[in-house]
Order: structure tokens, then C-alpha cells, then sequence
């Protein structure tokens, strides 16, 4: 089904729809992913979520409230030649893979071992970044820079990889330190000026590139296709 038979083409010219039209146009809206066989897409959200779109739903609030057309959907369907925004539309140049790009690079630039390992990081970092990982050092300048992964700058976030002991070290001298980790970290992560002032040693703590954070589960399981584990625990039952 395409998009003009999804919804009824008298919603379109609706004031509240127009104005999503409009805002669908800009290069911020240019999309992570489209895939043409699925008719579907995926679109930056606030923060660093990531938005599940097809031509009839949208995993933003917007859809959620309204079960309307938002901006991700129209411009999905500009994406896939199936609606005209009536006028020029920005694209941002920044280089989003697909997961055979993405690939490409795995396989050509690490070794089996190293792509195991990165696989098993895809997995922690899911779809959207939600995850991330403490990699040594060597490794994980490697995986910087071809572009595949990027450190993390969220200091409560680098704060939950430490020990609380090295939690602490940032207290200010004579502040009590509360039990929990968690509180610990709220009072410590506003005296943070910088990301580089924690230190993981001979390890860095890493995210997913934006070019490819989207591609986390798919990456993962193409990684294990390529390299499927013996079973082990199969083979001992007999
Ligand atoms: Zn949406």
C-alpha cells in the first residue's frame, strides 16, 4: 500500500498538517535510514532517541497523540517519491551507513577477532546509543578512527563506569559521601567541568559513531552470521 492510499488526501491541505509539511523540508529532518523494499525509516529525535517511522505510524509523540501524519512521515514519503512537500528540501551532509557500508568497513579493517568483539558492542549499544562500553585503549583508538565508534561525553554516564571509590575522589574535601553510587554521582557530576578530567586508565569508554548508531542490533546479529558459535552445551546433553 502507498501513501496516498493510506491516508485520505483531504488531510493534507489541513493547517496542522501543512505546518508539518513545512517543517519536513529541513536538513535537520533528513533521515538516519530509509529502507525502500519496507517503505520505513528511521529519523534523530530530541536527545538521543531515534524514531521508528513507516508512511502510517511514527514512534514520536506527535503520531502518538495525534495518529495524523507528522513531519517524520512526510518526509519519509518525500524520501520514497510518494508525497511532494511542495518545494525545496535540505538533506544534511553528514554520512549516515547502511548496515552493508557499515559492514564493508568491519570486515575490511578489523580482524575476526576485533570484529567479534565489535559485535558484541553493537549489541550493548542497541539502536540508538542507549548502551556503551569500556574498551582498551589500542582497540578503541582503532575503532575511532574508522569512524565506527566515538567516546562518551555524558559525565553521570562515564561517572556509573567508575568504582565508587573513584566516585569520590571528585567529592569536594569534607563533603560526606553519600551510600548509593546514584546520589553520589548527582552531587559529583555538576563539578565536572570536562569529560577528559575521569579517566578509565588503559581504557576508553565507548559509543557507537553517529553514522552507524542506528545499526547496533542489525550489525550485531551480521556478526554472528559470519562467525556462528559452536554449541557447546548442545553437544555435552549426549
Ligand atoms: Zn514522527
Amino acid at each position: 500500500m502507498n501513501f496516498t492510499e493510506m491516508w485520505d488526501s483531504s488531510i493534507h491541505s489541513d493547517p496542522e498538517q501543512v505546518k508539518r509539511q513545512k517543517s519536513a523540508v529541513s536538513a535537520k529532518m533528513t533521515p538516519i535510514s530509509v529502507d525502500s523494499a519496507l517503505c520505513s525509516g528511521s529519523f534523530k529525535g530530541s536527545k538521543s532517541s531515534i524514531y521508528s517511522t513507516t508512511l502510517n505510524s511514527c514512534t514520536c509523540i506527535d503520531f502518538t497523540r495525534r495518529s495524523l501524519p507528522c513531519k517524520h512521515i512526510y518526509r519519509l514519503a518525500h524520501e520514497l517519491h510518494q508525497f511532494d512537500l511542495g518545494g525545496p528540501v535540505s538533506s544534511s551532509s553528514s554520512a549516515v551507513l547502511s548496515k552493508s557500508e557499515a559492514m564493508k568497513i568491519i570486515t575490511s579493517v578489523l580482524t575476526e577477532d576485533e570484529q567479534k568483539e565489535f559485535g558484541y558492542f553493537c549489541y550493548i549499544c542497541k539502536n540508538d546509543n542507549s548502551g556503551e562500553k569500556l574498551i582498551n585503549s589500542s582497540f578503541a583508538d582503532k575503532l575511532i578512527s574508522y569512524n565506527l565508534a566515538q567516546e562518551v561525553t555524558d559525565i553521570p554516564v562515564l561517572l556509573s563506569h567508575l568504582h565508587i571509590k573513584e566516585v569520590r575522589k571528585f567529592l569536594p574535601p569534607g563533603t560526606k559521601s553519600p551510600r548509593l553510587k546514584k546520589e553520589l554521582i548527582q552531587i559529583v557530576a555538576p563539578l565536572i567541568h570536562s569529560s577528559s578530567d575521569i579517566s578509565f586508565g588503559d581504557q576508553k569508554c565507548l559509543t557507537l559513531h553517529s553514522s552507524i548508531a542506528h545499526l547496533g542490533h542489525a550489525l550485531h546479529r551480521e556478526i554472528c552470521r559470519l562467525y556462528p558459535q559452536e554449541d557447546n552445551d548442545r553437544n555435552s546433553w549426549f
